[in-house]
Parts: structure tokens; C-alpha cells; sequence
């Protein structure tokens, strides 16, 4: 479980004792197709200029910073010559996050080469290349208990033991320069600077100095030859090798790889893609057991984040879909960890509590909300006839909101909610609008489910899922909807159409499918004037002219004079809004959709101010008009008919209200 300290209520506590590198020695209390696996997307990576930001993490690292200066333990690797001229001073912290923030202190620029924290990065290239499960058989994925430059193999699979040791990165360099032994060096450097969102290079002084006193490393390449795992010459995988370990970076570039990976290979900054999410689990995976040399296993149990360290001083760790971590300080403990790195990490991880096997259960229920139909129902008005059929009806169709990340444990609970809402004849509608996440395999149990529901005469509809990927079958027509609005016109319809089948002839669904014949009176008789003594009736109608409008064709807009008033005869008619969105077009919104017998119009015909909203035709249909001079001289020749027709007009608007008043005041309780 989580600890209840935060960082910043306990300032003084939260980032340990003076002593700074407390514990830094290890003494610590506590069958794949290629093509799957192929690097998605290189691109000749720009420089990234992200600003560092300055804010309270900012305060935090540097805080740290501060507090481990004090420590001085540890030597600078000298069995490289040239890594022996490093600065023992340096020290730099750098968290790049998964959505690209970059926070960074101290010597956050300074180059320095990165070195073993390079053996993640190139399996991760052998395995896009060659696929993991070529790249398994060249090397495991089993810690070691040797060194990291032992000169052995695993005596049981006679492979080197993981690609973390030089055995097993040379074993994986030497692959890749023979998959394109012409281009390997530039498509490692290609495939870096992308990692790190800017052009990157080899330090050629640190190169030599390492090629000419790599002995060890040229002892390994022969063992590899010698065994197999090496088909050709070792020398110039062996030289890739020492080119890989010898990229000059920064501390700032090694927290944007670290965020990479975070990200399932997507750089945050720079959006290049040049892992996949199935390679990355892999590579953090051998990261978290065997990344820290000898140390891995206290490692994982006291910071629990799969990280690497490099003899150059870096170290490189991610809270695998939330951030990267970067140090810099050259100063290496016995295992040839940087000292003041592997206590950055640990500090970091208990006070912003990082580790990764620290996991709060789901404190956010998955489903938001759940209703019935009865509390909301769609914007399209429905005629009397219609409301009598599917009112009763109306508390069969479910309404579930979900929210997050749909992963298992999300999606168990989903699964329960829709289960427990589908009772007979259910219309089930799940919102995904507010889903971040939906992986294949949830989605797949949501396609699963669908079936089972339609199987029993249930109904499962989407909606706002258009940011998620769906399975095929799920995302068809019939089943996703773009807003909650039309997925519970979609289950009102159902349950209409199922009333019509399971009902006989001569029940309310043969009054819905009446249709106008062509005079007002067939019309309206449906509607609005039906009520009416049949003279006031023809009062009224011998003033209408009919107008046709074709499916999509704009019948009124917005800021227009508003002279007439429209009584459908036919087809379907919808009000749009536009409803005003921060930095992009207004996104139109349904206000109500009306059919045959329904009034529209009216509000600014007797206010007499501009149109607010626009109405489009939906299908071909046709509208009887009033003109507002007809209205007039209905007024001055016959007073009585004007009144009844605003009698009318007066209850239609007033049902309207009512009912707008009343799924307001719901849905803001819901
Ligand atoms: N190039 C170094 C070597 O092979 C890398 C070692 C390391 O960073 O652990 O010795």
C-alpha cells in the first residue's frame, strides 16, 4: 500500500538523512512474424527544444540534488581510460513524463557516453529487426550471478544468460550488424536519436580508448563465436558493440528514452514511434531483472522500477506508463552503479511513491453512472402515439457511463454492471466517451458480451467510443453511436419496433406508421390541430401552404427573420445548436428532432427575434407553413380560430418546457 506521507507534508523528512548515499552499496534494508515486431516509424529525429519547466517537481529535484552533493562515495570507472577523465562533481536529475513534460536539474546538458544503458535499447532493436523469437534463441532472459563482464555462458541453453551482460549485448550488437552489416551502425544511431527525440553520435575518443583496451569484451566475442552464438567473425559486432556503449548523451535524452519506453515506445516529445508496445514489455521486463548488474534483485525490491545503469555514470529508469528517470553522476558503486543515482532512484520512488509493485487498488469505480431511460430519453420528440407505446417501455433501456482505463480489472466491473442492468427485453447502452484506454483484450470481452445479450434479446449500443478501437462487429453502424443522444434515439426505436412486432394490428403501432396524404387536414388531424372543431380547423388549414424539403437541405437558420411557423406533415426534422468549443469549430448539437403533427419554429415566431438554431431536414419530408401575415389576417378575419390555434401553441409549448424542465433537473442529478 501506499504511504500516507506525501513530499509536501513532511518537508523535511521526505527526502531522507544528510547522509546522503545511504545504502548505495547494496547493503539496503529493504513464435513471433518479424513483421509484428517491426519498428513502426524512424524518422530522422528533430532536436526537441521542450521547455525544462520550473515548477514544484522542479523544486523537488533539485531539493534532491542538493541533499546528495554531500555525498562523495564510489570511484570513476578508469578501466576505459577515457571514461577515467569524467568529472566526479557532476551530478544531474532529469523526469521526463508520459505526456512530455520535462523536468530537469544540475548538469542536466553535459554529455557523457552511454554505455551499458545502451543493451536495453539494442535488444530492443534485435528484436524489431529479427523478432523476439530469434532474438530468444541467441540469448536468454535469465539474471546472472556473475559479473557483468564474465566470461561465460549459460551452461544449460550454452547462450549468454541475458542481453544486460556485455555476453549477451555483444551476442545481440553482432546480430544486428549482420541482419545489415553495410547500414547496422546508422540504423543504431537512427533508431537512438529517435529514442531520445534528437540527433545523437559517437564519442570517438571514448570508442578508441574502449576498442583498444576492451580485451575482456574481445575474449567474450570469441567465447560467442567459438559456442555459435556468433555466426560470423566476432570483430565487427564486437566494434558496434563498443560503438553503441560510446553514443554521447545527456542526461536530459536518457529520461526522454526512459520516457519512451514509459510510453510503449512512443516518444512523448516527439510523437516518433520507434518501438512497439510488445517490444518495450519485453525489454523493461529484462530491465527489471537483471538492468542493475549484480544488484538488480535489492534493486527491484527497494525502487521497483525496471532501470539501467551505464560505467559512464547514467542511470535510466521507468515507471512504465507514467514517467522516465534520468541521472547523471560518475561516481560507481562495487557493482558499477552510480552511487548518487541509485540513491536519486530510491529517494524518488519512496517519496513520490514509484515502485511499481506499490499499487493502490481501483479507488475509481470504472462505471461513472448508471440510469434508466426514464431518467433521460432522447432529444427526439415522439408523438402521442409513439409516447404511449414506449413510455411504459422506456425503464428497459440501461444507461452505464464508464470511465478510465478499461484494463481487466476495469472491465470485470463493467461486465457486472451490464450483466446486473440486463434484465428482460434490455437495451443496454455503455458511454465510453470518458474511457481513456480500452485494450484488445477488453474490447474483445465487450464484443464477447454483446453477443451473449443479443443472444438472450438484449441489446448492447456504444456510444462515443470514435477515440477507442473497437473490434469490427462492435463498431458497425448498428451498434456504435457518436453521441449518448442518438444511442437512446437507437434504443427507443428498438423498443418501438419490438412493441410493433410482438403487438397485433389495430394496437397504438398502426397509428404510427399513419401517413399525411397530402391536405393539411390529414396532417395535422395527427397533431397539433386535431383537437380543434372541424371550421376553426379549416380556418386555420386553408392558410397553410405545404413546402417539400429534401433529406439534408437547410429548412431555416440561425440569424434569420423568423416569419413562419412549420407544422410537419411528413419526414423528420432536427434543431441544431452550435454549442462553442475552446480552440475549434462549434460542434453542432441536436436540440430535438420533430415528425409528422409537431410544431417548430414557434418560439421566435411569436418573439419575434432572429432564429437560434438551423433545422435540416433528416429524410425527405414536408412541412405545412404559416406565414406571419397569414397569421395576421387569420387574426382579423377570424379571431376565434387565431385564439384556438393559439390555444394549441400555448399547450404544445408548455409540454415542451415541462418535459425539458424536467430531463434537465434529472440529468444534472444524475
Ligand atoms: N562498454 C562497457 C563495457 O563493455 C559497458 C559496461 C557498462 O556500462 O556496464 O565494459
Amino acid at each position: 500500500m501506499a504511504s500516507t506521507t506525501s513530499p509536501w507534508n513532511e518537508p523535511s523528512s521526505w527526502h531522507g538523512p544528510k547522509v546522503a548515499c545511504e545504502q548505495a552499496n547494496g547493503s539496503g534494508t529493504t513464435q513471433d512474424h518479424q513483421k509484428q515486431f517491426a519498428i513502426t516509424h524512424i524518422t530522422k529525429a528533430p532536436i526537441t527544444s521542450a521547455p525544462i519547466r520550473s515548477s514544484l517537481i522542479q523544486q523537488l529535484l533539485k531539493e534532491q540534488l542538493e541533499d546528495l552533493r554531500d555525498c562523495h562515495e564510489g570511484e570513476v570507472a578508469d578501466y576505459i581510460p577515457e571514461l577515467a577523465k569524467a568529472n566526479p562533481e557532476d551530478f544531474g536529475i532529469v523526469m521526463a513524463t508520459a505526456d512530455g513534460r520535462v523536468y530537469a536539474v544540475g548538469d542536466w546538458e553535459k554529455t557523457f557516453t552511454i554505455q551499458s544503458i545502451s543493451k536495453p535499447f539494442m535488444y530492443g532493436l534485435a528484436m524489431s529487426l529479427l523478432s523476439p523469437s530469434f532474438m530468444e534463441k541467441k540469448v536468454g532472459v535469465e539474471p546472472s550471478g556473475d559479473a557483468f563482464n564474465a566470461i561465460s555462458l549459460d551452461p544449460r541453453t550454452g547462450i549468454p544468460r541475458n542481453p544486460m551482460i556485455n555476453a549477451g549485448a555483444i551476442a545481440t550488437a553482432a546480430q544486428v550488424w549482420r541482419h545489415d552489416p553495410g547500414r547496422a551502425e546508422d540504423l543504431t544511431l537512427e533508431f537512438f536519436s529517435s529514442l531520445a527525440g534528437r540527433p545523437l553520435a559517437v564519442n570517438e575518443s571514448v570508442y578508441e580508448s574502449e576498442r583498444a583496451s576492451g580485451h575482456r569484451n574481445r575474449a567474450i566475442s570469441h567465447l560467442l563465436r567459438n559456442a555459435a552464438v556468433i555466426e560470423e567473425e566476432p570483430e565487427p559486432g564486437l566494434d558496434l558493440y563498443f560503438r553503441q556503449c560510446s553514443i554521447g548523451v545527456t542526461c536530459r535524452d536518457l529520461a526522454v528514452m526512459a520516457a519512451t519506453l514509459a510510453c510503449q515506445g512512443r516518444n512523448p516529445l516527439t510523437q516518433d514511434e520507434p518501438l512497439n508496445p510488445a517490444l518495450t514489455t519485453r525489454m523493461l521486463a529484462v530491465m527489471g531483472s537483471c538492468g542493475m548488474y549484480d544488484y538488480a534483485g535489492q534493486w527491484l525490491y527497494d525502487v521497483g522500477m525496471p532501470a539501467k545503469s551505464g560505467v559512464g555514470g547514467g542511470v535510466l529508469a521507468v515507471v512504465p506508463g507514467r514517467l522516465g528517470i534520468a541521472v547523471y553522476s560518475p561516481r560507481l558503486d562495487a557493482f558499477g552503479n552510480s552511487v548518487r543515482g541509485i540513491a536519486t532512484c530510491r529517494r524518488l520512488s519512496q517519496a513520490l511513491e514509484l515502485h511499481l509493485f506499490d499499487q493502490t487498488p481501483l479507488q475509481q469505480s470504472p462505471v461513472r453512472s448508471t440510469y434508466k431511460g426514464t431518467e433521460r430519453r432522447s432529444r427526439r420528440w415522439r408523438s402521442t402515439a409513439e409516447a404511449a407505446v414506449l413510455d411504459p417501455l422506456r425503464s428497459q433501456i440501461k444507461v452505464l457511463h464508464a470511465q478510465g482505463v478499461l484494463d481487466f480489472a476495469a472491465l470485470e466491473n463493467v461486465l457486472g454492471s451490464i450483466e446486473q442492468a440486463a434484465t428482460d427485453g434490455a437495451v443496454i447502452i455503455l458511454d465510453l466517451g470518458q474511457v481513456s484506454e480500452l485494450p484488445a483484450a477488453s474490447s474483445a470481452f465487450l464484443k464477447r458480451q454483446s453477443e451473449l445479450l443479443q443472444a438472450a434479446g438484449q441489446q448492447l449500443l456504444l456510444c462515443r467510443s470514435s477515440h477507442l478501437e473497437l473490434p469490427a462487429a462492435l463498431s458497425r453502424e448498428k451498434f456504435t453511436y457518436a453521441s449518448l443522444d442518438l444511442a437512446l434515439e437507437a434504443a427507443e426505436d428498438l423498443l418501438l419496433e419490438k412493441s410493433a412486432c410482438e403487438g397485433s394490428a389495430g394496437n397504438g403501432s398502426t397509428a404510427l406508421a399513419a401517413a399525411p396524404k397530402g391536405t393539411p387536414t390529414d396532417a395535422c388531424l395527427l397533431g397539433l390541430l386535431a383537437p380543434l372543431a372541424a371550421n376553426l380547423r379549416e380556418a386555420i388549414t386553408e392558410r397553410l401552404e405545404l413546402r417539400h424539403y429534401a433529406a439534408g437541405s437547410l429548412v431555416m437558420a440561425r440569424q434569420q427573420e423568423s416569419d413562419q411557423l412549420f407544422l410537419v406533415a411528413s419526414g423528420r426534422f432536427s434543431i441544431f445548436l452550435p454549442i462553442p468549443r475552446p480552440e475549434a469549430p462549434a460542434r453542432l448539437a441536436r436540440m430535438a428532432t420533430f415528425s409528422e403533427g409537431m410544431v417548430f419554429g414557434d418560439a421566435a415566431f411569436f418573439s419575434g427575434e432572429l432564429r437560434m438554431a438551423d433545422v435540416v431536414a433528416d429524410t425527405d419530408g414536408s412541412c405545412w407553413l404559416l406565414q406571419r401575415s397569414s397569421f395576421e389576417g387569420l387574426q382579423q378575419d377570424n379571431p376565434a380560430a387565431a385564439m384556438a390555434l393559439l390555444t394549441q401553441l400555448a399547450i404544445d409549448l408548455g409540454r415542451k418546457v415541462a418535459l425539458c424542465g424536467q430531463q434537465l433537473t434529472l440529468v444534472e442529478d444524475l
